[in-house]
């Protein structure tokens, strides 16, 4: 595996600096109360403005949601009182993504989780360079997570990224597991470690909802009708997740065309994930370089 190129470094290092700005900028933002789709739409807009495009919607998962919610078309959610907010943010350049999460903490109840979802991040940071194991790894943020009084989620996992793709190779487990898959110089990763409450089951279902979506393939379109809107889709996001609220201003959306790219499974549809007790989740996360001595922070 060639490590990466001067020029290609330097396009992750930009989408890092644009999606970490963003992060901050939205966890002072968000408020209880506000609607959820300003704090989406405010996110996606700031990362063009600097200069970015966004990786996916902007995530903002509420409470027992642990991840994957984002607004839909005139959505009039807002964000509840004495919550716990993920916010997750998603920048590429020309395709080379960075991929960071914050928590926001609005109950003092959960300062603790919250606090050991950042001491998980930190410690695998610390931990994570050339030649580790991902058990090791896993092992390492497990322990600190469950040091501290709290679980992790066992089946959502850190991901290794590549260009125009924001899950790709290896998957980071939150958790010890049978493995000899190792850290390579060279490979990016988001580390991301997901923590809930002791009493909670620790592994998250699918709801019933789905509000991002993404391209798969172009054949087995039946109407000609969806054709456009697909081919709108394929240029505008290629193999990147899109949300709904993203094709309002395309002539060629319409709900019926939507349901047939769904229906031939020309696109597909994230489903929001729920801890599966309704254990309430923090968050956060970090994009790394692995470089000769460990991480290179890209989100800091
Ligand atoms: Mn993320
Ligand atoms: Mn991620």
């Amino acid at each position: 595996m060639p490590l990466l190129d001067r020029e290609v470094l330097e396009k992750y290092e930009e989408a890092g600096r644009i999606a970490s700005k963003v992060r901050e900028e939205m966890a002072r933002v968000v408020k209880e109360g506000l609607l959820i789709i300003e704090v989406c739409e405010a996110a996606e807009t700031a990362i063009r403005r600097l200069g970015g495009k966004p990786a996916f919607p902007c995530n903002v998962s509420v409470n027992e949601i642990a991840a994957h919610y984002t607004s839909p078309p005139r959505d009039e959610k807002r964000i509840p009182r004495n919550s716990v907010v993920k916010i997750d943010i998603g920048v590429h350049i020309d395709g080379y993504i960075a991929d960071t999460a914050a928590t926001v903490c609005f109950n003092r109840e959960y300062r603790d989780m919250t606090q050991a979802s950042k001491a998980a991040l930190e410690a695998a940071i610390r931990t994570i360079r050339p030649g580790i194991s991902t058990s090791e790894l896993g092992s390492k943020i497990q322990r600190v997570i469950e040091n501290m009084g709290f679980k992790p989620i066992s089946n959502l996992t850190g991901h290794q990224i590549g260009r125009y793709a924001v899950h790709t190779g290896k998957s980071l487990p939150n958790v010890s597991h049978v493995s000899f898959r190792k850290i390579r110089e060279g490979e990016v990763y988001a580390i991301e470690p997901f923590v809930t409450t002791p009493d909670s089951e620790g592994r998250v279902i699918e709801g019933s909802e789905a509000h991002i979506f993404r391209f798969l393939k172009r054949r087995g379109l039946k109407a000609g009708v969806s054709k456009n809107l697909l081919k709108y889709i394929e240029k505008n996001y290629r193999t990147l997740p899109f949300a709904k609220r993203w094709l309002t201003n395309c002539k060629f959306m319409s709900e019926s065309s939507f349901r047939e790219l769904l229906e031939s499974r020309c696109i597909m549809a994230y489903p929001v994930f729920i801890e599966a007790s309704g254990g309430w989740v923090a968050q956060f996360e970090h994009t790394v370089y692995i470089d000769k001595s460990g991480a290179v922070v890209l989100t800091e």
